[in-house]
């Protein structure tokens, strides 16, 4: 389970998180969706402790992430995320690619990594990629080659930083898709999004974002039939 509870977070003078609440159970799925700014990238940011929080704190599986004795790097094993922009190494092939964290971070020999990796690789559509360079690829084959580099390291918690975002519209699909499918194998996954149909069929809730607040939460069938807060409304009234 992730719990964050009232988190601030500045940068310099800018508050950007201004005491977000927010409880993730095992196995569920939460959209966050607002405008730009709004601080949904720091909150993932955050949570696997690649940023520091003013005050507050995360919890995940009880792990206070930002204190002192808080190994990051274990804790990180745990949580994997995948960002907007692709970064993949491309001197290394998709295996390559794929199998470097489960070698170098958890210790797994070359043929265990081949292993996951490909399991991995072939449960987002690419087991005809393997020795491919990812320039090679399509941003679409990209983007599922960076969730399956996440998947290989076995994380109990995904964060997804608007991940289709960089796509061209005729790629998004086979993405979310993979999502999807991910979301029906049961993995907790915390999703930045601006695909609302996405947020509405495979979020179990969905939250809006709005000046560093979180000022709705609700299971998606509520918050898209019957947003509540006035900026909900008129964020997604400019986007239908
Ligand atoms: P969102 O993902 O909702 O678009 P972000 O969390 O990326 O918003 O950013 C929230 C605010 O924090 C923005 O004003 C942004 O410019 C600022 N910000 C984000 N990262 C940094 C950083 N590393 N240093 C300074 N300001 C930042
Ligand atoms: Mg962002």
């Amino acid at each position: 389970m992730i719990e964050i509870k009232d988190v601030y977070k500045s940068f310099g003078t800018l508050e950007v998180l201004k005491g977000i609440n927010l409880t993730v159970k095992k196995g569920e799925v939460v959209s966050v969706i607002g405008g730009s700014g709004s601080g949904k990238s720091t909150l993932l940011t955050c949570i696997n402790g690649l940023e520091p929080i003013n005050s507050g704190s995360i919890l995940v599986d009880g792990v206070e992430v930002h204190a002192k004795t808080t190994d990051l790097n274990r804790l990180r094993r745990k949580i994997g995320i995948v960002f907007q922009q692709f970064n993949a190494f491309p001197h290394l092939t998709v295996l390559e690619n794929v199998t470097l964290a489960p070698r170098k971070v958890l210790g797994m020999s070359k043929a265990e990594a081949e292993a996951v990796a490909e399991k991995q690789l072939a449960h987002v559509g690419l087991a005809d990629k393997l020795s491919v360079y990812p320039g090679r690829l399509s941003g679409g084959q990209q983007q599922r080659m960076a969730i399956a580099r996440a998947l290989a390291m076995s994380p109990e918690y995904v964060l997804f930083d608007e991940v289709t975002s960089a796509l061209d519209p005729q790629l998004v699909g086979e993405v979310l898709d993979t999502l999807k499918l991910l979301a029906d194998d049961g993995m907790t996954m915390i999703c930045v999004t601006h695909e609302m149909t996405f947020a509405r069929d495979v979020s179990d809730r969905v939250a809006f974002f709005h000046k560093g607040i979180m000022a709705e939460i609700a299971p998606s069938n509520e918050f898209f039939n019957a947003p509540q807060h006035p900026e909900t409304q008129k964020f997604l009234s400019n986007i239908r």
